[in-house]
């Protein structure tokens, strides 16, 4: 018995599904019924589902998951000839705790020769020297450190050094700085900062961490802190020495032949140069010359430097480039990998940008959003939320009465919570993770509510609980899918058929039972059997189109299709109205 190969992509709608197969949508969405799954049309299904629902239809039809075009990845393990690299830090803490004074810091450590006329400007990333081994620093403090960590996770940054200034202590965001990075898998390295300050108190910082369950290594622990001052530079070396330390221990190694890949870490148009992308080769070796695709977009790369501005034939892993010769811009969170010459180049990003589009709304999405989108349509029923309130009472009553919320299909989730006002930190984890901002007898700075309005981020205020929850309530709701409910409106036996195209169908016949009206849904019986469901798209009488034609009128109608359909007289429509009607919670 010969099988027939279908490719197709992880998660395919049912639409989409039935055309591949060439069977009506309706066998299939009967088929996934029967399986105990219920989608619509245009609804996605997953490749298992797929393949399980395919097998039950037709036996000699056999799905093959289609070749990823994107170049997201995921990442590779090194070979037995990878070599040691140098590791990847990210910064992060609370705001104004010194993030970009200790990056500063680092970079005025670096203890390698460099030729003068390097670049001023602010840079995504650098590399340093430091005892001879390389450090390479993600120079994204605040939001793009926490954007970079939380959507690239593990893949991007080996070590995370959380910045806590000495006299101020663990706040809220260094909470959640420590949770994203554990949960991303990075090694931790606490910076005590501002050490050289009068009011510094190393010991409370600790104490919290402990607290934490974070115990510093001097009180018997294996949490690394080092107590710094990013102004006078005290305690930076030791700094860099731990992350040596660290990234020895992990045995960080990368192939360092081979195509490169990587990721895109930031791309800007400038005066001159056109396109200059920072790029962080993650393995394999990158050459000037080579072509590069990056999500839609590729370049033959005309330049290549290293961070400090100077010019490089190549680069190995763990390496910051800076590129030149992209068409168009690629995107911050874009994974990036090298092809052997044009033409592949460009089929790989038209084909990225192509999946784009027929994903619909993730058209224009950058990289770094689409794998948040991702995230989020996983967990479409969920329903992020920052908490800020006046006391611990009645943030802790506000927290707990979430719980209550919740039902099997959707949730609330407390992504970040606090006690006082709305700060820019807020607003960046609610961009980043998506969540809506709830304020209970709270303030927001202007400032901050610019930066809210800036991102795109909702800050709701409320000072009865009740009304905050009922506010949750709602957005839950929403979230909840509507129930689907179809009326009989009308029946139409087909008495001749006049035109039939790929997508559509033009036939006559008389209705024998209620009305036609445009923008009804046909379903096409051959005798019992169901063929397919249509779209009523116009109905004429006499030559002339008619907003409805009753039982007893003979009448012309146009159908849309989805796949050629083979309609013939004597088949009947069953025409239907569906609407979706909004569940409660
Ligand atoms: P960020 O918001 O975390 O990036 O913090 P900044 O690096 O902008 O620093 C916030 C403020 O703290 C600035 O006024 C810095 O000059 C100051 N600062 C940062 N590090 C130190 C330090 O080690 N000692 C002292 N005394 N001040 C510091």
């Amino acid at each position: 018995m010969s099988s027939k190969i279908i490719e197709i992509d992880k998660q395919i709608t049912v639409r989409d599904l039935a055309k591949k197969l060439d069977v009506p949508v309706i066998s299939l969405i009967t088929q996934l019924m029967k399986s105990g799954v219920m989608a619509t049309v245009n609804e996605s299904i997953d490749f298992d589902t797929a393949q399980i629902v395919v097998g039950e239809l037709d036996e000699e039809i056999e799905l093959k998951a289609a070749e990823k075009t994107k170049t997201q990845k995921v990442k590779r393990k090194p070979s037995d000839k990878a070599v040691t690299r140098p590791p990847v830090v990210a910064v992060m803490g609370h705001v104004d705790h010194g993030k970009t004074s200790l990056l500063d810091a680092i970079r005025g450590a670096d203890q390698a020769e460099h030729e003068a006329g390097g670049i001023t400007q602010h840079i995504s990333s650098y590399q340093i020297t430091f005892n001879d081994q390389k450090i390479t620093m993600l120079d994204t403090p605040g939001h793009e450190a926490f954007a970079a960590l939380r959507e690239h996770g593990a893949k991007l940054t080996d070590v995370a050094i959380i910045v806590i200034a000495a006299d101020d202590g663990i706040k809220p965001q260094t909470e959640e700085a420590l949770r994203f990075a554990q949960q991303a898998g990075v090694k931790l390295i606490i910076a005590i900062n501002k050490s050289d300050k009068a009011g510094a108190n190393p010991n409370l910082v600790k104490q919290q961490l402990s607290d934490k369950k974070l115990l510093v290594e001097e009180w018997g622990g294996d949490t690394i802190a080092v107590e710094v001052s990013a102004k006078t530079g005290e305690g930076i070396d030791k700094l860099l020495e731990m992350v040596l330390l660290v990234a020895e221990v992990e045995e960080l190694k990368a192939d360092e032949r081979g195509l490169a890949e990587g990721l895109i870490i930031e791309a800007h148009m400038e005066k001159g140069r056109g396109s200059v992308a920072t790029a962080l080769v993650e393995h394999g070796r990158l050459d000037k010359g080579e072509f590069m695709v990056a999500g839609g977009a590729y370049a033959k790369i005309r330049t290549l430097q290293d961070t400090n501005g100077q010019d490089i034939l190549h680069a190995g892993p763990s390496t910051p480039v800076i590129v030149t010769g992209f068409k168009k811009l690629p995107h911050f969170g874009d994974m990036f990998r090298v092809v052997r010459n044009e033409k592949q180049a460009r089929k790989l990003a038209e084909e990225f940008a192509q999946n784009q589009s027929e994903s619909g709304s993730n058209a224009g999405m950058t990289g770094s959003d689409l794998i948040a989108k991702i995230d989020k349509t996983n967990l479409q029923s969920q329903l992020n939320v920052i908490l800020k309130a006046d006391v611990q009472g009645s943030l802790t009553s506000l927290v707990d009465s979430l719980d209550s919320l919740e039902r099997d299909e959707v949730q609330a989730k407390v992504v970040g919570s606090g006690i006082g006002d709305i700060s820019e930190n807020d607003i960046s984890l609610a961009s980043t993770s998506e969540a809506i901002i709830y304020g209970f007898n709270v303030g927001v700075p202007v400032n901050v509510k610019q930066t809210a309005v800036r991102d795109g981020v909702d800050i709701r205020m409320y000072k009865v609980i009740y009304e905050l929850l009922d506010d949750i309530t709602a957005e839950l709701t929403k979230r909840l899918t509507p129930d689907i409910v179809e009326s009989d409106v009308g029946r139409l036996l087909i008495k001749g058929v006049f035109r039939t195209t790929k997508t559509e169908v033009i036939c006559g016949g008389e209705v024998s039972k209620g009305k036609i009206t445009p923008g009804l849904i046909a379903k096409i019986y051959r005798g019992d059997e169901l063929l397919a469901e249509a779209e009523v798209v116009s109905v004429k009488k006499e030559q002339a189109e008619v907003k409805e034609v009753k039982a007893g009128e003979m009448c012309g109608v146009q159908l849309k299709t989805d796949g050629k359909l083979m309609v013939q007289e004597g088949d009947k429509l069953e025409l239907i109205s569906r609407e979706t009607v909004q569940r409660k919670l």
